[in-house]
């Protein structure tokens, strides 16, 4: 034994998880943690861990007295050296839960390289998580946990498969500044006062998206970056302040070069990196906007189950229910969904369900149970044989079944049924966890309009083209152009946008002018992209895979906090380091910034 660590002390020969049974009869230097210790008829037994994995060592007796001594203070996480012996555990006591399983390690010498205060919590198992901040808190011990620690691995194998694969395909990595100028991708800047130019700031990139076509412009042909995003967005859902994306352009290419790309990469990666991971179909779906909007009730539909959205307005063209006719009279539609198995749900369970339909924008959610006595449900008094033997036959529902209606505005109808349709695969277990539902969803609206402000806004950025033959629209319909964007889904996620963009600079300048900003405003802004156009912009176009919810999925984590090794909070702090902070006065004289009274 020795306490004192020698300066040219050989800290390991092995790592923890890579021994076997191969190395019986070794002699080994191994260093890590106290994963749990266990003490049994005199023999302590230790499993010590570094990220491979970890190995059961084991103290016999027969150590010299000062070593037993040492051994009886060693707690968890103390981080030991162990110098000992690779031996095949006895016949029965083998571990096939351990990859290390059907070895131990005899100590002959053990160095305890730094002991370690009580952990705020265990991290050898993930039975009694403490709440998340405690967790974040103490995020370097967090990620110590095998499941994290898995997570990390997993993505830096992600990211790996990544740039091996473009690589091969003629990409190269280029970076691009963090600070630079406003990049609307409809969120808003962060920003970074600059003290050489005082009152001026630097914004934080929403994404590369300028500068990536600027690389075009430069003649880079195919470029990428694992790229970080800043976008100051509401806390709402499962986002974080500044996330990650495999951003990608290329020139001279049209749509389907691009989603042939990014789908041969996925195509291929997964299998590579997460074989329990089965791929829906092979090629991807690729599903119009307005498809996925009627059949699925939104652009990011969830293809690993069915019920989809049915229109039944004709059944119903002549139906006495108010409810109904009341919807058709004023130009809307009468849709439905079948959930199966759930004709028997509680009055309370539908009255909770009303609930969810009346938050996404129904007035109210009239049923119809089929049942061995015909059909029940709310809206079973309202109509005829004739009509429930025509629906029964047109939406395929079946003794048992449920068939659930939004008789409303079509975007109103379509994003009910769609909200419910999510809510009973949560319910009964619809979508098989290991399928990954990838699919195209193509041809976007151009614009969208925004009822508040009664302006129209772009539907993706500001950079995307129109389909050609939809220019002359642009003032007379903007409604009705279309747009090269393309959007990839997965299992109800949004996993990428993208699109051909604008490489003209009369295009460029209308659809600044269409969004409402001033000439000023536009040369200001946007003034280094239109002339850069004006020296030879090949075509060209691109998207930004999402890296955190990618591996999400693949990791089956509930959220993207888990996947990324030192996310914000819900609230969007850093609980850790305690950011954002205040600032030292002296930083803030420098910056000549001064502030309003708190
Ligand atoms: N910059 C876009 C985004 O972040 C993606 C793209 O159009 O390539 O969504």
């Amino acid at each position: 034994m020795s306490g004192l660590i020698n300066g040219d002390i050989m800290y390991r020969t092995h790592t923890c998880g890579e021994l076997r049974a191969s190395h019986a009869g070794e002699s080994v230097t191994l260093s890590g943690w106290v994963n749990r210790r266990r003490d049994h008829g005199g023999v302590a037994f230790f499993d010590l861990r570094d990220r491979s994995g970890v190995v059961q060592i084991t103290i016999n007796p027969d150590l010299p007295k000062e070593t037993l001594d040492l051994v009886e203070d060693v707690r968890f996480e103390w981080v030991l050296q162990i110098e000992g012996l690779v031996q095949k555990r006895p016949a029965g006591n083998e571990n096939p839960n351990m990859e290390t399983g059907e070895i131990e390690v005899i100590a002959k010498n053990i160095t305890v390289l730094n002991p370690a205060k009580t952990l705020p919590f265990m991290v050898s198992s993930d039975a009694d998580l403490p709440d998340e901040n405690t967790r974040l808190k103490y995020r370097y011990l967090d990620l110590r946990r095998e499941r994290l620690t898995n997570n990390m691995v997993l993505r830096h194998k992600v990211i790996k498969f990544m740039r091996d694969y473009l690589d091969k395909q003629g990409f190269i990595e280029i970076e691009t500044p963090i600070m630079f100028k406003a990049t609307p991708e409809g969120a808003r800047d962060y920003l970074v006062p600059s003290r050489i130019y005082p009152g001026q700031f630097y914004a934080l990139p929403q994404s590369p998206q300028q500068l990536k076509q600027l690389l075009m412009v430069a003649g880079m042909d195919k470029y990428f970056q694992i790229a970080r995003c800043f976008r100051d967005e509401d806390l709402r859902g499962d986002r974080q302040p500044e996330f990650t994306q495999l951003d990608l352009e290329m020139s001279y290419v049209h749509r389907d070069d691009v989603l042939d790309l990014v789908e041969g990469l996925f195509t291929e990666m997964i299998p590579a990196v997460a074989p329990h991971k089965k791929l829906l179909s092979k090629p991807w779906r690729k599903i119009s906007y307005r498809e996925a909007m009627e059949k699925y009730g939104t652009d990011k539909p969830d293809l690993r189950f069915g019920m989809e959205l049915q229109d039944v307005s004709d059944i119903f063209a002549k139906s006495e229910f108010k409810v109904f006719q009341g919807a058709l009279s004023s130009g809307g539609v009468i849709k439905c969904i079948v959930a199966p198995k759930s004709a028997d749900m509680s009055r309370k369970e539908i009255d909770a369900l009303t609930e969810v339909a009346k938050s996404l924008g129904a007035k109210g959610m009239p049923t119809l149970a089929v049942t061995s006595e015909g059909v029940k449900g709310s809206a079973s008094k309202f109509v005829s044989a004739e009509e429930v033997e025509s629906l029964k036959a047109k939406v395929n529902a079946k003794e048992g079944d449920l068939i659930l209606f939004a008789s409303d505005a079509k975007a109103i109808a379509n994003k009910v049924l769609g909200g419910l349709r999510v809510w009973f695969r949560d319910k009964l277990n619809l979508a098989d966890e290991n399928l990954m539902a990838f699919a195209w969803i193509v041809d976007f609206p151009f614009f969208a309009y925004n009822e508040e402000t009664k302006t129209w806004e772009s539907e993706h950025h500001p950079f995307t083209m129109p389909k050609l033959e939809d220019l002359d629209k642009f003032e007379s319909n903007p409604g009705e152009v279309m747009s090269d964007a393309y959007d990839m889904v997965c299992n109800g996620y949004e996993m990428a946008s993208g699109s051909i963009r604008i490489h003209r600079r009369d295009v460029q300048m209308k659809m600044f002018q269409m969004l409402g900003l001033s000439d000023e405003e536009i040369k200001t802004k946007f003034g280094h992209m239109l002339e850069a156009f004006e020296y030879g912009a090949p075509p060209h176009g691109g998207m930004a895979p999402g890296i955190d919810r990618l591996v999400m999925l693949l990791a089956d984590e509930p959220n993207i906090r888990e996947v990324i090794a030192f996310p914000k909070n819900q609230t969007g702090r850093d609980v850790m380091a305690d950011a954002p902070s205040e600032v030292e006065p002296k930083q803030l004289k420098e910056l000549q910034i001064k502030f309003e009274q708190k």
